[in-house]
């Protein structure tokens, strides 16, 4: 599932290499995916593509038109990846939900194994119409979440750490891989409740998270391009590593649960 980092790296990649391109074609092989109808699609035609962005879990591409601006802002959910195709180059085999083709004959492909994943085409203003959207937390990288922000917010938010930490009406953007990753950093147990935290554990919490996150976007933008479409996780130190090595401690590592595994070590994340 694309997290904060693999999102902020594919926006930052798009921004590059497709704003200001204008749009030749648009197509939604897979309507289900899109919730826009086929005449808000063709809409897009003659448009110019902006700097694309991210905000929580979504990658906004915004398009400027004579009158109208429109943003689709897309939720890829578990499986949906990013193609940016240029002409003759490699071909998708994968099942695309959305396709938008340019003037200089390059391809932005939005595609889906699972198709579970969420685009929305909107106006600009009115991005709180998005379902989750209104009641969306501040990005877990965002600047102005300060440390004592952090700490007021988090006593609003009851429960356990793993479960807490994707939660996006506390802070957005961290999924079952990097939730794993911070707790671990922390030194905090995943199913700790969060009321049993003391000050200086809240405070670790914050930092592990930023330190975590800005070190995985830094290591993703040498990683990830030209290859939007790739997920990047050999770096990761616990995540999905149930039974190798803590590689603080050198304990056996713990894993529990199936597709949503949750991966961390019980010596250095004690249960209490
Ligand atoms: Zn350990």
């Amino acid at each position: 599932m694309p997290e904060l980092p693999d999102l902020t790296i594919v926006a930052e990649e798009l921004a590059d290499r497709i704003s200001g391109r204008s749009v030749t074609d648009v197509s939604a092989p897979a309507p289900i995916l899109v919730r826009a109808t086929p005449q808000d699609l063709r809409a897009l035609v003659g448009m110019t593509v902006g700097p694309a962005s991210r905000r929580g879990k979504f990658l906004l591409l915004p398009f400027d038109g004579e009158a109208t601006r429109r943003t689709l802002a897309a939720n890829p959910m578990l499986a949906g990846r990013f193609w940016l195709l240029v002409e003759g180059g490699a071909k998708v085999r994968v099942r695309t939900g959305l396709r938008l083709r340019f003037d200089d004959g390059s391809e932005l492909r939005y595609v889906d194994r699972e198709m579970l994943g969420k685009l929305y085409l909107v106006d600009p203003e009115r991005l709180d119409s998005i379902p989750g959207w209104p009641e969306m937390g501040p990005d877990a990288d965002d600047p102005e979440l300060t440390i004592e922000r952090f700490r007021e917010r988090i006593r609003r938010h009851p429960g356990e750490l793993k479960s807490l930490l994707r939660n996006p009406r506390f802070v957005a953007g961290i999924g079952n891989a990097y939730s794993d990753e911070i707790l671990w950093e922390a030194r905090l147990a995943p199913l700790r409740r969060r009321s049993t935290l003391r000050p200086d554990e809240i405070d670790r919490l914050y930092e592990a998270m930023r330190l975590v996150l800005r070190e995985a976007t830094t290591r993703l933008r040498s990683l990830v391009p030209p290859d939007i479409h790739l997920q990047h996780r050999e770096f990761l130190k616990v995540h999905l590593r149930g039974g190798d090595a803590c590689p603080r401690c050198g304990n056996v590592l713990r894993q529990i649960g199936g597709s949503e595994a949750t991966t961390f070590c019980r010596t250095c994340q004690p249960p209490f």
